[in-house]
């Protein structure tokens, strides 16, 4: 029995194998491999250029590129790619669609970037040639804080460290260890930018650094008893509780210098 297709009539015999009753090319003609929003939208933060990526806030891997990246970020969460199998028409995510070449040119812009995405897969098995498609995604840049910068704007702080001397610590040497432990904590932060310092007070008898994690002031006094012989102290204060009934504490660490400490 000659079979052909039930669409244009083109026999098996001369254009290759059917697939669910349709040629070669009826069939790609017949299925789009992309399934795409016409215009989607993606998160930025307008205080540090992070993008929220599905639910986690991103820093761009490049400085500056926040909206490409974003964009980007957008298009592979929104996009599907068409597979059809003995179970049926499936739409895979990106990350689980094997076989598709992908590729993605941004235009960006301030408050819109466009995306033209080129895919190259097959469908079906059956393809003697894979499938060639192309579709075309607006994202909305959508101008909003971040969660660690609403944290920063707002003060937040979770512990205090406070520097203090044996005796009254000389206002040079308050310069130099404020510097040393900022860069300690930039150190920090740079890896985790949810750790950071949140304020800093010089008082006369010392310094007073407001930081958003208890490990970030351990580690920050950590530095002054390794290097310079520091008493560390911790006292907690009850400020209340979370809900569910948790208690809520602010710890305060103490680093106590003791005298005539020189710069290294
Ligand atoms: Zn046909
Ligand atoms: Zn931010």
């Amino acid at each position: 029995m000659r079979r052909f297709c039930y669409r244009c009539g083109a026999l098996e015999a001369e254009k290759g194998p059917l697939i669910q009753g349709l040629c070669q090319r009826c069939f790609a003609s017949e299925h789009r491999l992309i399934r795409a929003p016409q215009k989607t939208d993606v998160s930025v933060c307008k205080r540090c250029g992070s993008y929220l990526n599905g639910n986690r806030w991103q820093v761009p891997s490049v400085t500056g590129a926040t909206s490409s990246e974003a964009a980007k970020a957008a298009v592979y969460q929104a996009l599907r790619l068409a597979k059809l199998t003995s179970e049926g028409l499936q739409f895979t995510r990106v990350g689980e669609a094997k076989g598709v070449e992908l590729r993605l040119e941004v235009k960006p812009a301030a408050r819109e970037a466009l995306v033209e995405i080129h895919a190259r897969g097959k469908i079906h098995e059956l393809q003697t040639e894979p499938s060639v498609d192309r579709a075309l995604v607006t994202i909305e840049l959508k101008q909003t804080t971040c969660d660690v910068c609403s944290l920063i704007s707002a003060g937040y702080y979770e512990a205090i460290l406070q520097v203090r001397g044996e005796e009254r610590l000389p206002k040079g040497e308050i310069t130099w260890i404020r510097k040393m432990l900022e860069a300690r904590a930039g150190e920090v932060s740079a890896s985790d930018r949810s750790i950071f310092i949140s304020k800093i007070e010089e008082r006369p008898e010392g310094l007073d650094f407001y930081v958003s994690s208890l490990s970030l002031a351990r580690g920050m006094a950590e530095v002054l008893k390794k290097g310079f012989n520091a008493e560390i102290s911790e006292t907690a204060k009850l400020i209340g509780r979370e809900r569910g009934g948790r208690r809520k504490f602010r710890v305060s660490v103490l680093a106590r210098l003791p005298a005539g400490i020189k710069e290294r």
